[in-house]
């Protein structure tokens, strides 16, 4: 890797972080008037802790990595917009990323004005190690790979993301936002090791907390470092940073959800390939399927009109007649097979 400050932007660099109360005054305290807050309406009254130092210290352990490994943000979608506006400079950077892959990192470059080259998956929705490397130029800062893929569903090689890791001399984003579907395949292990890995998770979806909007990046304590320093002060609420305490709580009860979402999902991929209109279901590392039919748009009109929605992937590279299904609780499975039996009719 590049030393990081070749990488990241030199404003950055430079920047000095907003100081908050709580920075300039970490002790305890019987009184405290120094935030203008309002001493009425407790807990809700006061600021948030800025650096989440109980929630981390509980998904430090839960991780088994080092609270000074972890940022936090709003969803997953912080830590990709903070990515950008760390390494890119606008108008010169580039990042490199697979195609098909999750939308939000085109977003997050468009805002920023970052060019996005893209690298076609192989036919088998495999990593193209050599096209992607080759895409990558002194100007390339990021390289965005999403492992398991979405929409694909699948988790990539190992040695793969590791061959991008050590030959990539910019930061390797992996966004692991369905790795507790696959935990065996998480580069979490590798994270000491590669000082530009930095990988994303998300309680959005096993943990089934997307309402509260709470995303995690691992990388190396001088690259959360740099995020921290960007982020807003208070960019995680108190609701959040309470509720996610509390819900860390229920390890099993996630266990108990991914339990039952992987055997619904075999049961859906037996299924989904027993109809006549299926050309494929591809294999999946995630919560969702991506099913080959004859006519995806079809289908997906008299799944509206029954009421049921999936996503409609077929206008995506490489997903040509490709719809999306999330697996759902098992009656709601059933009635999307229910109502596909009357589609096939
Ligand atoms: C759902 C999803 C996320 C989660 O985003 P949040 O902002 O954490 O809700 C991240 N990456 C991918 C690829 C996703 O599909």
């Amino acid at each position: 890797m590049k030393p990081l400050t070749q990488l990241l932007r030199p404003n950055i660099i430079n920047l000095k972080p907003y100081s908050s109360a709580r920075d300039e005054y970490t002790g305890g305290a019987a009184v405290f008037l120094d935030a203008n807050e309002n001493p009425y309406n407790e807990p809700y009254n006061r600021y948030p802790d800025p650096y989440q130092r109980k929630l981390k210290e509980c998904i430090a352990s839960l991780k088994n990595v080092e609270a000074k490994q972890i940022f936090l943000g709003n969803g997953s979608d912080e830590p990709i917009d903070l990515l950008f506006r760390a390494f890119c400079q606008p108008g010169i950077d580039n990042i490199v990323s697979i195609d098909p892959t999750y939308g939000m990192y085109q977003v997050a470059a468009d805002i920023n004005n970052v060019e996005v080259r893209k690298v076609l998956l192989t036919q088998d929705f495999e990593l193209d190690v050599e096209s992607l490397l080759a895409r990558c130029d002194d100007q390339t800062k990021l390289l965005f790979i999403c492992s398991p893929n979405n929409p694909t569903g699948n988790c990539f090689r190992e040695e793969d993301m590791i061959n991008l890791l050590k030959r990539f001399e910019g930061i390797v984003v992996i966004d692991e936002a369905y790795i507790d579907f696959a935990p065996d395949k998480s580069l979490l292990k590798n994270l000491g090791k590669y000082e530009n890995l930095v990988l994303l998770q998300t309680f959005s979806k096993a943990w089934g907390m997307a309402g509260i909007r709470l995303g995690m990046a691992f990388a190396s304590p001088e690259i959360v470092q740099v995020l921290s320093n960007i982020k807003y002060p208070y960019n995680i609420n108190t609701l959040t940073q309470q509720t996610a305490l509390e819900l860390l709580e229920k390890e099993s009860e996630k266990k108990y959800w991914v339990e039952q979402l992987l055997k619904e999902r075999d049961r859906m991929q037996n299924a989904l390939n027993d109809f006549s209109f299926t050309v494929r279901v591809y294999p999946s590392d995630a919560n969702y399927l991506l099913v080959k039919v004859n006519d995806a748009k079809a289908v997906y009109d008299f799944l509206v009109s029954k009421k049921i929605i999936i996503r409609d992937r077929s206008s995506v590279s490489l997903c040509k007649g490709c719809l999306r299904m999330t697996i759902g609780q098992p009656a709601e499975n059933s009635l999307l097979l229910e109502a596909l039996t009357m589609y096939e009719k």
